[in-house]
Parts: C-alpha cells; sequence; structure tokens
C-alpha cells in the first residue's frame, strides 16, 4: 500500500477520531436514546433509507445550540488517543486532511480546531436554529445525511492524479472505495467484520498511530524521526 505517497487523508469522525457517537450521546442527554433504538435498527435492516432516519433522529432530539457546544466537549474529552499526535504528524509531512462525517457540523468543528484541522475542510450537517438556539431542522441538501454520501464527498475532493485514503470504522465509510479512495478501517472504539473484511487495511487500536506505520512510505518514516513511533 505504501509505495506512492497518500495526498490527502480523510478521516470519519464519530468511533475514529474520538470515542463516542455524537448522535446518540445527545439521544442519552435528551433521554430519548429509547426511541431511537428502532430507528436505528431499521437504517441498519435497509428497511428505512438513511436520510428518514436521520431526519426523524433529529426531530426527536431536537438538539439546541448549547446541547452541540456541550457534545463538542463531550468530543475533545473521548478523543482517541494518538489523534492529535497522528494529525500533526500527516500535516508536517504535507498532506491535506479532511474530516468527512455525517455528523453535526459545529461540534465537529471545534474537533477539528483542536486538530489543527482548517474549517473549510470538515464537512458535517449543519442545523438552523432560532434566535434563541431552538432546533429548526438540518440542512437536507447535504448528501452527507444520506446513502452514498461519503463517496460524493471524496469524489469532489479528488484531483487528477491524487492518492487518497479514508480511515473510518463504519460501513458508509467503505463508500469511499466506489470512487477509488483507499479505505483503512479503524477497530479502536468500534469494530465491525464487515469493514475488516472489506477495507484495504485494518487497524486494531486502540489508538491511531498505527495508521503511520501502514500509509507512510519508507522515505516519510524517515523524515520525521522520533516524533512518534512507527
Ligand atoms: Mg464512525
Amino acid at each position: 500500500m505504501n509505495t506512492r505517497p497518500f495526498d490527502q487523508v480523510f478521516f470519519d469522525c464519530d468511533s475514529t477520531l474520538t470515542r463516542i457517537e455524537g448522535i446518540d450521546e445527545l439521544a442519552r442527554r435528551a433521554n430519548v436514546a429509547d426511541q431511537l433504538i428502532p430507528l436505528t435498527t431499521a437504517a441498519m435492516n435497509g428497511e428505512m433509507p438513511l436520510e428518514e432516519v436521520y431526519s426523524r433522529r433529529l426531530q426527536i432530539i431536537q438538539p439546541t445550540r448549547q446541547d452541540l457546544q456541550w457534545l463538542a466537549q463531550r468530543y475533545q474529552d473521548e478523543i482517541v488517543d494518538d489523534a492529535v499526535a497522528v494529525v500533526s504528524r500527516l500535516q508536517q509531512l504535507g498532506k491535506k486532511i479532511h474530516i468527512i462525517s455525517g455528523g453535526l457540523r459545529l461540534p465537529i468543528l471545534e474537533l477539528g480546531q483542536f486538530l489543527g484541522i482548517n474549517q473549510e475542510n470538515i464537512h458535517a450537517v449543519d442545523i438552523n436554529f432560532d434566535d434563541t438556539g431552538h432546533y429548526q431542522g438540518f440542512d437536507c441538501s447535504t448528501p452527507l445525511a444520506c446513502n452514498g454520501g461519503k463517496a460524493k464527498i471524496c469524489a469532489a475532493l479528488e484531483k487528477a492524479g491524487d492518492r487518497n485514503v479514508l480511515i473510518g470504522d463504519g460501513v458508509t465509510d467503505l463508500e469511499a472505495q466506489d470512487v477509488g479512495v483507499v479505505v483503512i478501517g479503524f477497530g479502536g472504539v468500534a469494530r465491525r467484520d464487515e469493514v475488516i473484511k472489506r477495507s484495504a487495511a485494518y487497524i486494531e487500536g486502540p489508538g491511531l498511530s498505527g495508521l503511520l506505520d501502514i500509509m507512510l512510505t519508507v522515505e516519510e518514516k524517515s523524515q520525521t524521526p522520533g516524533f512518534l513511533k512507527v
């Protein structure tokens, strides 16, 4: 895999950069977690399109601006081991880092800022609020709330001749393979057989440092020795 350097590195967010799932956390905070279980099951069984599940979950949770600020802190408190060091090392090597997530933008923006990732490289779902910070729906135009959304974002970011890699824990992350992105599975938080089976390579975790060993070329590994053990 690592004979030619990668140009861009795409990270999933929930259960990849952070140990939690944002929507589940918000549901627990709102005491509606039980109501979401049938929706999640229906989505996983393919009985309901992802976009419908997405909008119904948010309708039930009704997340406020304050809830999202709370989640932003939770994301940082639960950051995956080595995430800061791995992102920093990849940036030192000149790679463009993006976060591509079906999660909500505000907390992911703050996590991105914590990791030193540019705001314009965060791809997530926008929520609308009224003047008092109450939920007023989400941006339905984003492909990220739909099946196949991650592949669309990857395709839009691709430049001719680029070699791109995506790291994620979920089956939706595998969609990036459809547009030529190399997908590395991450099992440090959630381990899924289908991802183990279908990804180009797999990191068991618990931290992300194994990613460097898998994706950097021999030359790249020798460029910043001692920063992280690879
Ligand atoms: Mg994930």
